[in-house]
C-alpha cells in the first residue's frame, strides 16, 4: 500500500482505513474507490465515507467525532475515532482491560421537582420508565439504584455522585425529546460523553462554538464500554420499538462527565411529536421502553462477559447473534 498509514489533518492525526481494517482484523472493500467503502469482520459492518461524520456501523446510525478524510485514493479517520469509536463498535473489549462483573446498575430518571424537563410530562415518564426497567433488572439479578424515586429535584453532579457512591459498573439516564413547535419529529438518540479532544455532535452546526474541553472527564477513562453499551441500548431502541434511528451522538452532558463508570444517556422519543407523544403516554408503550432498557443492558453484560448470574447471561443473548467480545 503506496498511502501513508497515518497524516495530519487540520493539526489532527488520522489513521487510514487500510489501517483500521488490519489493526482491528476487518476485511475492507471499496464501494466507490476513494470515497466510499466497507469494513467488514465476523457480525460487524461498518460503511465509511468521506466529508461526512454520519456513518452505518452495524446497521445503526453512529455519528463520529470528526469527518472522514479522503486523500490520495484512501479514507482516513481521526485517530480519536478509530481508537474511542471504531475499536468499541468493531472489536469491543480490543486493547482494554476486561470488564468487571456487572453487578450494580444506577437508572437516572431526568428531571425531578423544579425542573420539569422539556414539557410538563417528561420528569414523570422518566421516572415511570425507570421503575419499570428496575423491576426488570432486579429479576435478572442485577443491584438496581435510581437516582431519584420520587418527584425530587437533584443537580446534574448529584446524579453521577450517587452512582459513584453505589460503585455502579454502569449508569444510564433517562430522557425524552422535545423541538420547538415541530410536530413531526420523532425517533430515538443514544448519547456517550465526547472523547477528550472532540466537540458534541451538536456543535458542527454553523455558527455553534467549539465546545472541546481542555481536560479529559473522569467518564472519559471508560469511553470503551460507555460506546458498546450506547450501541447495545441503541440496537434494541431501533429495533424493538421500531423507533426512527436519529443516531448515536455525543455530547459533553454534565450528568455523565463524573462518573467512574460507563455511561450512557438515552433520548427515548419526542414529547413534541403527535405520533410519538401518543404513544408514550401509554403505559404499554412505556413498559416496551423499560424492556429495551433492560434487554439492552442484559445483552451488554452478555457481550462483555461480566454477566453477574447464569439466568442473566443466558436470557441475554439473543438468538442467532454473536456480539460477544473477541
Ligand atoms: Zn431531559
Amino acid at each position: 500500500m503506496s498511502a501513508a498509514t497515518t497524516r495530519k489533518f487540520g493539526g489532527r492525526e488520522y489513521v487510514s482505513a487500510g489501517e483500521v481494517a488490519s489493526r482491528l482484523r476487518l476485511q475492507l472493500s471499496w464501494i466507490s474507490r476513494g470515497r466510499r467503502l466497507v469494513l467488514t469482520g465476523p457480525a460487524v459492518k461498518a460503511e465509511l465515507e468521506n466529508d461526512t461524520r454520519d456513518v452505518t456501523i452495524n446497521g445503526l446510525r453512529v455519528f463520529l467525532g470528526d469527518p472522514v478524510v479522503d486523500a490520495g485514493g484512501e479514507l482516513y479517520v481521526s485517530r480519536v475515532d478509530f481508537e474511542r469509536c471504531l475499536t468499541p463498535l468493531l472489536r469491543p473489549g480490543h486493547g482494554v482491560p476486561p470488564h468487571p462483573p456487572l453487578k450494580t446498575i444506577v437508572l437516572d430518571p431526568g428531571h425531578g421537582g423544579r425542573d420539569h424537563g422539556t414539557s410538563a410530562l417528561e420528569k414523570t415518564y422518566t421516572l415511570d420508565v425507570a421503575r419499570r426497567a428496575r423491576k426488570l433488572l432486579e429479576a435478572a439479578g442485577f443491584k438496581v439504584v435510581l437516582t431519584r424515586d420520587a418527584d425530587v429535584y437533584l443537580d446534574l453532579q448529584e446524579r453521577s455522585a450517587i452512582a459513584n457512591a453505589s460503585r455502579a459498573g454502569l449508569f444510564v439516564s433517562i430522557h425524552f425529546n422535545a423541538i420547538g413547535n415541530d410536530r413531526k419529529t420523532s425517533g430515538v438518540e443514544v448519547f456517550t460523553f465526547a472523547p477528550q479532544f472532540q466537540r458534541s455532535t451538536n456543535a458542527w452546526s454553523p455558527g455553534s462554538g467549539n465546545d472541546t474541553e481542555k481536560d479529559p472527564a473522569p467518564v472519559n477513562r471508560h469511553d470503551h464500554w460507555s460506546v458498546v453499551l450506547a450501541q447495545s441500548l441503541h440496537r434494541r431502541f431501533v429495533y424493538d420499538l421500531k423507533a426512527f434511528d436519529r443516531g448515536r451522538k455525543i455530547a459533553h452532558w454534565g450528568v455523565l462527565r463524573g462518573l467512574n463508570c460507563p455511561g450512557v444517556l438515552v433520548e427515548c422519543g419526542f414529547l413534541t411529536s403527535t405520533e410519538e407523544a401518543r404513544k408514550i403516554a401509554t403505559p404499554q408503550y412505556r413498559e416496551r421502553l423499560a424492556v429495551a432498557l433492560a434487554n439492552g443492558i442484559r445483552e451488554y453484560a452478555a457481550t462483555t462477559g461480566s454477566a453477574n448470574t447464569k439466568s442473566a447471561a443466558a436470557s441475554a443473548r439473543p438468538a442467532g447473534s454473536a456480539r460477544r467480545a473477541h
